[in-house]
């Protein structure tokens, strides 16, 4: 996938780094080869696990790269994980090889042993890794690998509960960057702002096997910073974020159609992105953003469309090949359109299984192969597919379920509320509590019960929150998801 476009021309730049040199095709190719030639040395072999936990850095994902080549099974970590975190993954992965920051080394090396080799890669390029590429002969050939073998296992966000790790085949990630590529329109004079961690499927498998596939340049930064995101617009045509990406670029003054005038796509995923964003973003710059959903175990599903209404508050269409369908949560029956259930998805993007969980992949399975991904949703007359929530977070409160979408979105349309999340929390009474926590725009002051008698006239009674906390914010994960599991943890005990 990757080699046809470092033969097209070599000379063209894959990453651009600021305040380091760029990264030409022809550079990189040859260091992957060399990576691979190391990767072998070090007795990688196909099916082998190659566990990496690495600051952002080009040179990492060029290690993903080699990976792919020895038939390796890369494994990136997220780079917040500490000592009984790693012990658990490297326990359950049981790599070959864990490529650890130079910084983190005295820490792990008494992990080295016969059976696992500890080797660093720091996010200047440096490290023994890269020492052992530079004295490498480049691997003649690539491994052969089957679009059924296993290319990676990527851990999930965890926001639900332990993360599971996600085996994910040659066919599912080609697939996937096949049919990205095409409804994007991604060409090789795209030039991405890559902003995202390479720890997770939007910024490794949607970002970089779009823009390598496609023999694009990314302008690879290390983190997100809006002031440098605007000023690299001037030259890029293209941005993935996660909504928060938005949410921070709205509030800086320099955003406006001057600044945003050569870039053709904005893309948003990840987690919901929040209807007055979208709107905003548009009025202010002109852009639609296009938001698509995805997640771990099934790389991209659905996306709005690049010619077309780019819907507010959807996720618009399955992608080429790929089907989803809406189920009763309970029975599993398929329901009519414009009813709210479970999202069900099948096509080659759907992944292998969870890594050593046989019980827990055969759950989430159904018989004809849809995976059950666990969120709730609703295809609307036109065909868009809407997010409704996650099935976890769903509220049965008094026998009736309450989507916290809904009271979420009402609350959010009102005066001086900047943002909500509503959860539902255990109750002698009601089974669980429909309980918001609502955050105040700046300057607004808000108290509960206006709050609480603006949303009556709205929701039906057994919909409207019981309680209403204000908080100065809520919160987040790196990807700008809403922990809502910590919320209920946190107010367990409100009506106890
Ligand atoms: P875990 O599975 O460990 O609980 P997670 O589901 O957050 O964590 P990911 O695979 O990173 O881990 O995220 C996928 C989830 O992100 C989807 O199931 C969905 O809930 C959410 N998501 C992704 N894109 C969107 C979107 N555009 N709108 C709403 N939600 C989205
Ligand atoms: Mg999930």
């Amino acid at each position: 996938m990757f080699d046809a476009s470092c033969r097209k021309d070599g000379a063209k730049v894959m990453f651009e780094r600021p305040g380091q040199p760029p990264i030409t095709y022809a550079a990189a190719n040859d260091l992957v080869l060399r990576l691979a030639t190391a990767l072998e040395e070090l007795s990688v072999r196909p099916g082998d696990r190659v566990a990496v936990q690495v600051e952002k850095s080009a040179e990492a994902v060029l290690l993903y790269l080699a990976c792919l080549r020895t038939g390796g099974l890369f494994l990136p970590l997220n780079t917040a994980y500490t000592g009984a975190e790693i012990d658990y993954f490297l326990d359950n992965a049981e790599p070959r090889l864990f490529v650890c920051d130079p910084g983190a080394v005295d820490q792990h090396a008494k992990r080295a042993s016969a059976a696992l080799a500890v080797e660093t890669l720091g996010a200047d390029g440096g490290g023994t890794l890269m020492q052992r590429a530079a004295q490498a002969v480049p691997q003649p050939a690539p491994v052969e690998r089957s679009p059924n073998d296993p290319a990676a296992i990527l851990y999930t966000s965890g926001t639900t509960g332990r993360s599971k790790g996600a085996v994910l085949t040659h066919g599912n990630l080609a697939s996937n960057t096949v049919a990205l590529n095409q409804a994007w329109r991604f060409s090789g004079s795209d030039r991405l702002i890559h902003a995202l961690p390479i720890f997770h499927t939007h910024g490794l498998f949607v970002a970089c096997n779009m823009a390598l596939s496609a023999g694009a340049t990314m302008i690879f930064l290390t983190r997100f910073d809006v002031d440098q995101i605007i000023d690299e617009m001037a030259d890029a045509t293209v941005l993935m974020g996660v909504p928060t990406f938005y949410t921070r670029l709205l509030k800086s003054p320099r955003l406006g159609p001057l600044a945003t005038a050569g870039m053709r796509l904005f893309v948003s995923g990840s987690a919901p992105l929040p209807q007055d964003v979208h709107t905003g973003f548009a009025e202010r710059t002109g852009h639609v953003i296009l938001e698509r959903y995805g997640m771990t175990e099934t790389c991209m599903i659905a996306s709005n469309p690049h010619a077309g209404e780019r819907r507010t508050g959807a996720v618009g269409f399955a992608l080429p090949d790929v089907d989803i369908r809406i189920t009763d949560r309970e029975t599993g029956a398929a329901l009519p359109q414009g009813e709210t259930g479970a999202i069900e998805v099948r096509g080659p993007n759907v992944f292998q299984g969870y890594w050593r969980m046989p019980e827990k992949t055969a759950a989430e399975f159904r018989e004809d192969g849809f995976f059950i991904t666990g969120d709730l949703g609703r295809i609307d007359a036109d065909g868009y597919l809407h997010i409704i929530g996650r099935d976890k977070d769903l509220v049965i409160s008094g026998g009736y379920n309450v989507y916290p979408k809904e009271i979420e979105t009402a609350l959010d349309a009102l005066p001086g509320v900047a943002e909500s999340a509503v959860i539902g929390v255990p109750h002698p009474d009601f089974g669980e509590a429909v309980t918001a926590i609502v955050v105040p725009a700046p300057g607004a002051s808000l108290d509960s019960a206006t709050l609480l008698k603006a949303l009556s006239g709205e929701l039906a009674r057994y919909k409207q929150p019981k309680t209403v906390l204000l908080a100065d914010a809520l919160p987040r994960n790196v990807m700008g998801k809403v922990q809502k599991a910590e919320l209920r943890r946190h107010f367990a005990d409100l009506y106890t």
